[in-house]
């Protein structure tokens, strides 16, 4: 990662590199080198040891970003620590990955870091350093790399492989507890560069980013792609913000914009959205749960993202495996997650014997090549239950794949609801809803029933919620058009999911809400 951005500053000094609109900062690539140049310089001077941890517990901000780069530069394993981790969580991460330098933000809204992490040092032991960003100590470690001979960089840099472990993500914690993926340089730069590559990046463009740099939607698909070819990364805000993200596509005049579906969703929904200017834009990527067609269809036509993609990954995977094309139609844009990244293969399977299926039918998908991680850290008994000896990731996805190599995500295993013997996949139901005119967003999860064992329930936020939507009305929505099977026997209007901070929606405590909403 290194030599990948030493050679981006060396072709692009002059251009931008990053842009913090918020803070009203901004570096070229000849200052972003420097900058994180010294970061690593002070990181070396702190005494951090190749393949030690240093963890990054931070919104988004211009110093996640030279962490990242100045971690890869000396070896450290950089930590991804969700920002919104309250004490206990904190220090469970800080020790299940041996924490020893922790760079920080200082608040945020209600969470108070610095307290935070007063509170878990006395836990940790192993934590010896804690940096944080905007406050003193930050300023003496960018000192402390000043005044140290950058030789010693270059012979930190001598001794490193591109196998080499330099990052701990964690999962996203939709199914359960969040697993750490350990990766390496190999990983992450390759899916970066690749996935930069299908969208055509090169150094006129301009990435807003509103999505956490702590997941591999931010720091792989985002700040990889965007440094691997001389792109420039946009900040619009600390944490997603519809508003603040439209306003920074139109000053910053960006090409490219990322979201979950959920983010699109409200931009689209905000009361002034056409008084943006958006005719900047020419791509982008939604991407990180089921990309519903209906949302993907007003990106096209209402955010002037003519070639916006679709990348179907996970975060074990580095993260993406399939994407869709820049030529592709609007039926495959919209509709599917593409085709496999190059140089990696992608087979679907049956769950139960393991045998290749036919081409449309579904199956598990399982995915090999250069994105899958070494491994959980410190966890090889549960790396073994998804990677086999093959090497072969094995998702936990459900997918088909059409005879042009074109996948669909038919859905989770663990989301699939079983109704009366029927298997009932969430997603189906899903895409349909979203046609309804009164309902902005909708999620489908299986409920216990004495009778069926499982029945669906039908979670939506309506688009206005004056213009309330009743089962009735549901029902005979679907009358005709859904198998009655498939017809949510349950309707629950929210005002919003319960979300994780990489911005999927939680669907474990939407069943446990509708279970107990049941009673
Ligand atoms: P955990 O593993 O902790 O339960 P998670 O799987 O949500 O959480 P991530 O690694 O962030 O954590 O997400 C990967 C998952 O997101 C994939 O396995 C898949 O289920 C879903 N996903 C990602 N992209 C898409 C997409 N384009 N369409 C449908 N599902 C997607
Ligand atoms: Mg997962």
């Amino acid at each position: 990662i290194g030599a990948n951005l030493a050679r981006t500053v060396a072709r692009f000094g002059d251009r931008d590199a990053l842009v913090d609109v918020g803070g009203g900062r901004r570096w070229t690539y000849a200052e972003f080198g420097r900058a994180v140049e010294e970061v690593a310089l002070g990181l070396l001077a702190k005494g951090v040891a190749k393949g030690e941890r240093v963890g990054i517990w931070a919104v988004n901000c211009p110093e996640w970003v030279l962490i990242q780069y100045a971690t890869a530069r000396i070896g450290a394993v950089m930590v991804n620590v969700n920002p919104a981790y309250r004490v206990h969580e904190l220090g469970y991460v800080l020790r299940q990955a041996g924490v020893g330098v922790l760079v920080a933000s200082t608040a945020y809204k209600t969470s108070d870091y610095r307290h935070m992490t007063g509170q878990v040092r006395g836990d940790c032991p192993g934590l010896r350093d804690v940096v944080f960003i905007g406050d003193s100590t930050w300023d003496e470690l960018v000192e402390l790399g000043r005044g140290t001979d950058p030789a010693l960089l270059a012979a930190r840099e001598a001794t490193l492989s591109c196998h080499d472990a330099i990052n701990i993500q964690y999962t996203s914690g939709t199914t359960g507890f969040p697993k750490g993926a350990t990766l390496s340089h190999r990983n992450i730069l390759n899916n970066g560069h690749l996935v930069g590559e299908g969208l055509g990046y090169g150094e006129e463009d301009r990435i807003a980013l509103p999505v956490p740099f702590y997941h591999c939607f931010g720091m792989v698909m985002g700040n990889l792609a965007a440094t691997s070819h001389g792109a420039c990364i946009v900040i619009p805000a600390p944490v997603f913000d519809a508003t603040a993200t439209l306003h920074a596509v139109e000053r910053e005049r960006c090409t490219s914009l990322y979201g979950v579906p959920t983010m699109f969703i409200a931009e689209l929904g905000l009361p002034d959205f056409a008084t943006y200017d958006l005719s900047s834009l020419r791509t982008g990527i939604m991407a990180g749960s089921p990309c519903p067609s209906e949302v993907m269809k007003r990106v096209v036509a209402e955010m002037h993202m003519a070639e916006v993609a679709i990348c179907y990954g996970m975060t074990e995977t580095s993260p993406v495996s399939t994407q869709t094309r820049r030529d592709d139609d609007l039926e495959r844009r919209t509709g599917t997650v593409g085709l496999v990244l190059p140089h990696t293969e992608v087979k679907i399977t049956d769950p139960v014997t393991g045998a290749t299926v036919g081409r449309g039918e579904p199956g598990e998908l399982c995915t090999r090549g250069h994105g899958v991680m070494l491994g959980y850290w410190d966890d090889p008994a549960r790396t073994a239950e998804v990677v086999d000896a093959e090497g072969w990731m094995h998702t936990g996805d459900l997918a088909e794949m059409d005879e042009d190599g074109y996948v669909r995500i038919v859905g989770r295993i663990k989301d699939m609801i079983i109704r009366g013997g029927e298997n009932v996949y969430p997603r189906e139901i899903e895409e349909f809803l979203h046609t309804h005119p009164k309902i902005a967003d909708v999620q489908v999860v299986g409920v216990p029933d004495a009778k069926y064992g499982e029945e669906i329930m039908a979670c939506v936020v309506l688009r206005d919620p004056a213009d309330p939507l009743t089962r009735e009305e549901l029902a005979a929505y679907c009358d005709g058009r859904l198998a009655h099977y498939k017809v949510p026997r349950h309707l629950r209007v929210m005002d919003a999911f319960p979300m994780t901070v990489s911005g999927k929606v939680r669907k474990v405590e939407l069943r446990e809400q509708g279970a107990a909403l049941l009673g």
